[in-house]
Order: C-alpha cells, then sequence, then structure tokens
C-alpha cells in the first residue's frame, strides 16, 4: 500500500494543493483505491468471487476489476443491456474491465430491479457483494489512511476538497478529520439527495460544507465550461476527470478564496470517450465558441 504525493498547482492565480490519488495505479486509483481498500486487504481466501452492478463505464467497476485480478478472485458485473457499438469500444472503461477479465452479465431493463436485489439473497460465503458506487461503511478504513497521509503531510491549510457522487468519500473523509474543514458539491442528484445519501451512513459532521453550483447540471451529460475547466487545470499540470472533478473546481473557484488541497478522486480513464462525446457534440458549434 503506498501514499500518494502532493502537487501544486495555480488556477486563475490561486495556489492549490493536490493531493495525488490518481497517480496510485492506472486503474486502481482515486476514491476507488480507497473505498476499496478493506477489501484489498483482506486475505485471498476469504472469498473467490465479487458481485456488483451498475453502468457500463463506472469508474468503481474498473477499480474492482483491478482488484480481483491482483487478488486472483472472480468478478461478475451486471448491467443493463448494452450497444454492440458499447461492447466494441477499443477503450474507456468497460473495455479495460473486460480486459482485466470481467464477467460482464446483461440483464433486460425489465428484470433489472428485481435481479439486482435477488443477488445477495443468493450468493454464498465465499462471494462478496459491492453496491453500485461503493456506498458502504467499509469505505471507512481507507479514508483513515488517507485522513493520516493528510496529517502526515502537515500542510499549512485548513481546508480539503473532494467531490461528490454517493458522498461516501467526502463523509468519512470529513468524520477521520475534525480539525479540517470539506468541501463537496454534488456532482450525481441535488443537496438533499447528497445528505439523504451521507445520512444514511453516519449524521453529517459540521465540518463538512456542501457548496452548490448555481447552475444545474445533469450527471454525464456534456457542459462547454466543464470542457473549459478541464482544459484550464490541465494547462496547470494536472488532469482531472469530466464527470465529477469540473463541478467542484467551479464551485470552489467561485465560492471560495482560501488555500485548499484538493483529493484527487481519480476517473481520469474515463476522459477518452467522454472527450471524444465532446468532439463529436462541439465541433460542429466552433462558430458559437470563438464569438
Ligand atoms: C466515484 C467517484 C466519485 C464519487 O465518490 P463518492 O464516494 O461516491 O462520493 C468522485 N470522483 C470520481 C472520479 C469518482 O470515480
Amino acid at each position: 500500500m503506498q501514499k500518494s504525493p502532493i502537487s501544486k498547482i495555480n488556477l486563475d492565480g490561486r495556489d492549490f494543493y493536490v493531493k495525488r490519488d490518481d497517480l496510485i495505479d492506472p486503474f486502481l486509483a482515486g476514491n476507488k483505491y480507497r473505498k476499496l481498500y478493506t477489501l484489498l486487504k483482506t486475505p485471498k481466501e476469504k472469498y473467490n468471487k465479487i458481485i456488483s452492478y451498475g453502468g457500463t463505464q463506472s469508474n468503481a467497476m474498473l477499480a474492482i476489476a483491478a482488484m480481483c485480478k491482483e487478488k486472483k478472485w472472480k468478478f461478475t458485473y451486471y448491467t443493463k443491456p448494452l450497444s454492440t457499438l458499447q461492447k466494441e469500444h477499443k477503450e474507456g472503461n468497460f473495455f479495460h474491465a473486460i480486459t482485466l477479465g470481467m464477467q460482464h452479465v446483461e440483464i433486460k431493463e425489465e428484470y433489472y430491479k428485481e435481479y439486482i436485489s435477488s443477488l445477495r439473497v443468493t450468493m454464498d460465503e465465499k462471494s462478496y457483494l459491492i453496491d453500485q458506487g461503493g456506498a458502504d461503511k467499509s469505505a471507512k478504513e481507507g479514508l483513515e489512511v488517507l485522513a493520516t497521509e493528510i496529517r502526515e503531510a502537515n500542510l499549512k491549510l485548513k481546508s480539503l476538497a473532494t467531490p461528490s457522487g454517493t458522498g461516501t468519500t467526502a463523509l468519512y473523509l470529513a468524520l477521520a478529520l475534525p480539525e479540517y474543514k470539506i468541501y463537496t458539491t454534488p456532482c450525481v442528484g441535488n443537496v438533499a439527495y447528497l445528505k439523504e445519501q451521507m445520512n444514511a451512513l453516519h449524521v453529517i459532521p459540521d465540518n463538512l460544507i456542501i457548496l452548490e453550483t448555481t447552475k444545474k447540471y445533469h450527471f454525464a451529460k456534456l457542459y462547454p465550461e466543464f470542457l473549459e475547466i478541464y482544459k484550464k487545470t490541465l494547462r496547470s499540470g494536472v488532469e482531472f476527470d469530466l464527470l465529477y472533478a469540473p463541478n467542484l473546481w467551479k464551485v470552489l473557484l467561485e465560492q471560495t478564496n482560501e488555500e485548499i488541497l484538493y483529493i484527487h478522486s481519480g476517473g481520469v480513464t474515463g476522459n477518452a470517450s467522454m472527450l471524444k462525446r465532446y468532439k463529436k457534440k462541439f465541433e460542429s458549434q466552433k462558430i458559437v465558441k470563438t464569438k
């Protein structure tokens, strides 16, 4: 288990520090590495199979696939039906996960919900089920390790930031570091939904601050301002993901002014396919963009 380094970047004349969890491993990185930490430390013999389900471009799926390869565990991943085009893609998280040995099972839309809820009932004691997004109490330990690394870095700042899907990462980080302020923003649903997800795991502590973008953004949709932020951070020397990071950078740049350590949550492997979508969508609108 290795520690991740810290980089310093400058955005809009402001200095930010970045905890480079993206550098831990090409596939098993970011907060998915932290969230899978307990399983990674579990003796190989305890399980022979990991089961999970969700989206086919999921960063969690790819991280689990990489973990299972390392642990020599079988990995079965359930999704709704995929298009032939998606299956034939030679890049992106799905392609990499299949290459790492993931067994993919498609469940028809009309049976999906019922099938997923039956998984826990039908599995044996050598199997472990990871719920979508990895919103699991077992994530606590890995985030405590991250908290220790942050404390040991001894930076002279009091604010951290990390983007939220389920909010598991931000919540456990805030609980493990009560002396820091933890900024986050919901990237998947709204604030109410994020709080509900967090509250299912633990009471939300006072040092966790949920900021909100003024404009409403939909997850995995394309926005020119997101691509701008992506390019700006890339120019500053660090590549961030195109799904979660743009929301957070937007609120941090607009609504905060102190020195902040941004916890890189990984996900850059998904950028190739996102950038392709951006290119396709906005290439025809160049006239609008350069006006
Ligand atoms: C999964 C993921 C998140 C969200 O993490 P949660 O713990 O579900 O809030 C944020 N950023 C990236 C890049 C992710 O892959």
